[in-house]
C-alpha cells in the first residue's frame, strides 16, 4: 500500500483506543506533512510520560511522584473510598467538585470475554486498604454497562460482609433529557435509585387490601367483645329462661351456670328452693285479650 514506514506509522496510530484505519490514516498523513519541530514536542510528550509517570503506590492513579496529589493531600477525608474503573474516571468525579474523600482506582473492569477477570484488577490493593480503620464507606463507581455492573456486583459481594458501609452510584436521567425518550434499562434504574422527598404519614396504611382485613378483624372482635358483655351483664344462661323467671336470673347474675363448675349442686338446689317458692305464689299470667264468652265460668287452674 503505502512506503513500510508510512504503513508501519499507520498500523501503529490504528493500534490506540477509538482510533479507525482511515483516522489512523488521516493521523499519519497529518504526521507525514506537519513541521518536524511540532512534531518532536509530541514525541518528546510521549517519551516523557513513559519515562516519569506511572501510577499512585496507594490509589492506582496516575502521579509523577509516588503518592498521587489527592493521596499527599491531607484535606481529603481519608473515611470515603471513591472505587472507579480508570485515572480518566477520578478527573470526572473530581470535576464534579462534590466529593472530597479518595479514590482507588481499579485499573478495569471485570469482562470475561477479554480475559481480565477479579485477579487483573487492584482489588487485593483495595482489601489490604480497608484494613485501615478510619474507612467506613465506600463508593462503587463503575461505568454503567455490563461490565462496571459485573464489576461493582463483584465488589459488593466480596466486601459487604466486612461490615463497611458500600454505596453505589444512583444511575437514572440525564439532566435536560426527556422521560418518553430513556430507555428502560435507565428509567428502572432510575426508579430503584429514587430519592425519598418526605416520607408521609400515610405510610402505614399503604396497602388497602391489608386496610380491609384489618378493618374486618376489629369489627368481629368489637362484635365478640359486645356479646361477651352482653352475656356478662346478663349473667350466665339458665336453663330456666323465661318471663316467668326473670327474678331468678336476675339473683344470680355473677354465678356461672349451674351445670358447670365445682359448685352445681349448690346452685342446683338454690334454684329447686326457688322454684318450690315460686310455685305457691300466684301465676301471673297475661290477660286475655278477647272478652269473656258471656255466660261462660273461667277456672284458673293453679289456684
Ligand atoms: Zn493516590
Amino acid at each position: 500500500m503505502y512506503e513500510s514506514a508510512v504503513q508501519n506509522l499507520i498500523d501503529e496510530l490504528g493500534r490506540l483506543p477509538g482510533v479507525g484505519p482511515k483516522s489512523a490514516q488521516r493521523i499519519a498523513f497529518y504526521i507525514l506533512n506537519a513541521e518536524s519541530s511540532e512534531m518532536a514536542n509530541l514525541t518528546d510528550a510521549i517519551a516523557r510520560v513513559k519515562k516519569t509517570v506511572s501510577f499512585c503506590e496507594i490509589c492506582g492513579n496516575v502521579s509523577e511522584t509516588k503518592l498521587c496529589a489527592i493521596c499527599r493531600d491531607e484535606q481529603r477525608d481519608p473515611a470515603v473510598l471513591c472505587v472507579v474503573e480508570e485515572s480518566k474516571d477520578v478527573v470526572a468525579v473530581e470535576r464534579t467538585r462534590s466529593f472530597t474523600g479518595r479514590y482507588h482506582v481499579l485499573g478495569g473492569s471485570i469482562n470475561p470475554m477479554a480475559g481480565i477477570g477479579p485477579e487483573q484488577l487492584r482489588i487485593r490493593e483495595l482489601v489490604a486498604r480497608l484494613s485501615d480503620e478510619r474507612i467506613t464507606e465506600l463508593i462503587l463507581a463503575m461505568d454503567p454497562n455490563l461490565e462496571g455492573e459485573a464489576t461493582a456486583t463483584y465488589l459488593s459481594r466480596l466486601l459487604v460482609p466486612i461490615g463497611i458501609r458500600v454505596s453505589r452510584l444512583a444511575s437514572g436521567l440525564p439532566v435536560g433529557g426527556d422521560l418518553e425518550y430513556a430507555d428502560e434499562i435507565t428509567l428502572g434504574r432510575a426508579l430503584e435509585g429514587r430519592r425519598i422527598i418526605s416520607e408521609g404519614t400515610r405510610a402505614e396504611a399503604a396497602d388497602p387490601a391489608e386496610d380491609f382485613e384489618a378493618a374486618l378483624e376489629a369489627e368481629t372482635e368489637a362484635k365478640e367483645q359486645q356479646a361477651a358483655a352482653e352475656q356478662a351483664a346478663k349473667g350466665p344462661r339458665a336453663r330456666w329462661s323465661g318471663s316467668m323467671f326473670d327474678d331468678l336470673d336476675s339473683e344470680d347474675a355473677a354465678t356461672p351456670s349451674p351445670t358447670d363448675g365445682q359448685d352445681g349442686g349448690e346452685l342446683r338446689d338454690a334454684y329447686e328452693a326457688k322454684l318450690e317458692e315460686l310455685k305457691k305464689t300466684p301465676l301471673r299470667t297475661v290477660a286475655p285479650e278477647i272478652p269473656p264468652i258471656p255466660g261462660k265460668t273461667y277456672v284458673n287452674p293453679w289456684t
